[in-house]
């Protein structure tokens, strides 16, 4: 059901890692940073580094990326620079290391020119292992210069989805970073990165123009983050009796707009919830006391847009919202990637209407075709997770190149999503607006996708209907009994059935043959169907239709 990029063939090379450097590794993880035990994937990836081999790892939020680099920095003989895209993140990831004893700095526009000099002389000096940096200061001649006095043993590139405009959060200054890596060509590549498809690792492996990199994915399977979807229909009071049940419980409710944010705080704020709001909208000063407010545990809530979050390690958080459709499927994951990185049970909750759909949508118009074409992939898969029938955290997976693997016992415990909860929905005779539903097609010619029929169906007067005469059609208005989105989930539905096909880019609805004879034959069709709770959204309708008219009907 889901579209899906075609894969791109990387190979993904094994090979024997020298054994005496990685006992060194392990020694530096217990005696430096101080824990027992590699993460999976961690030890292989050190070892890919430590043999000089380029390196693409790629490893679910939370699962200890940092380390990879910053093990290997403290083996190899020259710096290890480590570019990365948020300077507030810098700034921790120092702190950090100097609080164990690590020679670290950071260069970038946050220092004033004394500072800048006193770590730039740091670093030339050779004490420094570690270098963080800012893709654009590569660009500059400053540092450049400054690192070609110095070895550089290890190019670090963190958050390397950055690199990659089929990513959710492309840096065009990480485009330059492959003439950074001529420059100092000997050293070692490692990039790292929570998301990527497919399409942004090839990406990735194309614009570094790395030769034969090994490529680790570690499984995007987070057990523990229970999935679920409700029909957008109160949210405000959706949210606040999701709330009600966990009092006291560290969360963040992503929304699509800086008003949205703030709206939600107050409302939160009334009702004696502890809450913040995050967005670029507000002062430094207060972003910054409310992100820290929210970490040190004195508030539980952070109410934000997609500005926040990027980097933030905060191991309880409970659950994540989404007020609003995020825009991609990868945004969707890595947001909700901040719940539960203890390990123990957290929520994922999105609240889906199709409006939001239609909203992202129109804010796509205004993008280059090419950039527009992708971001309609992404929403659409979006969408797809969102009005989904089967396993949320299969086709979430298998956006990611991957297949659930058989439960473990440990996972079996722990409850999947909202669909496998449910369990099976029990069939429904929807004969009737099947018939509708496939008869509207045929009318139209079988050349239309599942929002038009639907529109018609509803009784739309929208231009494209009109023009096209189709408001004359028998089956226009015949539909609005049901709401748009029971138009969709029946359409999703008929489709795995097989009576319909969606063909070609704009997923332009046919019959199948099954789906002719049903229709001819008036067989009985029965799905597992569920009406959507609330009445159908007025907005779906024509305003000038006189409100008699479009009354709900009690039965379906
Ligand atoms: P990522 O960059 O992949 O999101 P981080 O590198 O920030 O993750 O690591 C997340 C947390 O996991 C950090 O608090 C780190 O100290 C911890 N961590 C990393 N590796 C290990 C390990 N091998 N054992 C225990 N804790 C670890
Ligand atoms: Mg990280």
């Amino acid at each position: 059901m889901m579209s899906r990029f075609p894969l791109p063939d990387i190979p993904v090379n094994w090979y024997y890692i020298p054994m005496p450097r990685l006992d060194t590794a392990r020694q530096v993880l217990s005696t430096v940073f101080g824990h027992r035990e590699f993460r999976p994937l961690q030890e292989e990836v050190i070892g890919s580094v430590l043999a000089g081999k380029d390196t693409v790892a790629i490893m679910p939020t939370g699962g200890g990326k940092s380390l990879c680099y910053q093990v290997p920095a403290l083996l190899f003989d020259g710096l290890t620079v480590v570019v990365s895209p948020l300077i507030a993140l810098m700034q921790d990831q120092v702190s950090a290391l100097e609080r164990l004893g690590i020679d670290a700095v950071f260069l970038n526009s946050s220092l004033d020119r004394e500072s800048w000099r006193a770590a730039a002389s740091r670093v030339s000096s050779g004490s420094v292992r570690l270098l963080y940096v800012a893709p654009e200061s590569l660009a500059g001649e400053r540092v450049l210069e400054l690192l070609d006095a110095c070895t550089v043993s290890c190019l670090t590139i963190d958050e390397a989805h950055c690199i990659s405009d089929w990513g959710h959060d492309f840096r065009p200054e990480y485009r330059s970073l492959s003439a950074f890596r001529s420059r100092f060509s000997p050293a070692v590549t490692l990039a790292l990165t929570a998301t990527a498809t497919a399409q942004v690792r090839s990406d990735i492996v194309a614009s570094l123009k790395l030769h034969k990199p090994v490529i680790f994915v570690s499984s995007f399977n987070r057990p523990n983050i229970y999935l679920s979807v409700s029909a957008k229909t109160k949210p405000v009071h959706q949210v606040l009796e999701f709330l009600a049940e966990r009092p006291g419980q560290a969360g963040i409710i992503y929304c699509f707009s800086r008003k949205q944010v703030d709206d939600l705080v107050n409302e939160l704020t009334v009702r004696k919830f502890s809450a913040v709001p995050y967005h670029a909208g507000l002062k430094d000063d207060v972003r910054m006391q409310n992100q820290e407010a929210f970490l040190d545990g004195s508030v539980d809530i952070v109410v934000a847009t997609v500005a926040f979050g990027m980097g933030i390690n905060k191991s309880d958080v409970r659950f994540v919202i989404h007020f609003d459709l995020p825009k991609s499927l990868e945004q969707y994951y890595q947001e909700i990637g901040r719940a539960g990185r203890d390990g123990k049970a957290a929520t994922a909750l999105l609240l889906y209407s199709y409006g939001d759909t239609r909203k992202i949508a129109f804010f796509l118009e205004e993008k280059s075709e090419r950039e527009s074409k992708k971001a309609v992939i992404h929403l659409k898969a979006m969408t797809d997770y969102a009005s989904a029938r089967s396993c949320r955290r299969n086709l979430l997976l298998s956006w990611f190149g991957e297949t659930l693997q058989p439960v473990s016992p440990v996972d079996t415990l722990l409850p999947c999503c909202d669909i496998c909860t449910r369990g099976a929905v029990d069939e429904v005779d929807v004969t009737i607006p099947a018939q509708k539903f496939m008869s509207c097609i045929v009318r139209t010619g079988e050349r239309y996708g599942t929002g038009y029929i639907a529109d018609i169906l509803l009784g739309s007067r929208q231009e494209r209907i009109v023009g096209n005469g189709h408001h004359k059609l028998s089956t226009w208005g015949i539909g609005r009994d049901l709401s748009r989105e029971d138009w969709f989930s029946l359409c999703a539905l008929l489709v795995d059935a097989g009576y319909i096909r969606k063909t070609g880019e704009y997923g332009v609805l046919v019959l199948t043959r099954d789906g002719r004879d049903a229709l001819s034959a008036r067989e009985v069709i029965a799905l597992p169907f569920e009406k959507s709770a609330e009445p159908p959204i007025s907005r779906a309708r024509p305003r000038s239709l006189p409100k008699r008219k479009v009354r709900r009907k009690k039965e379906l």
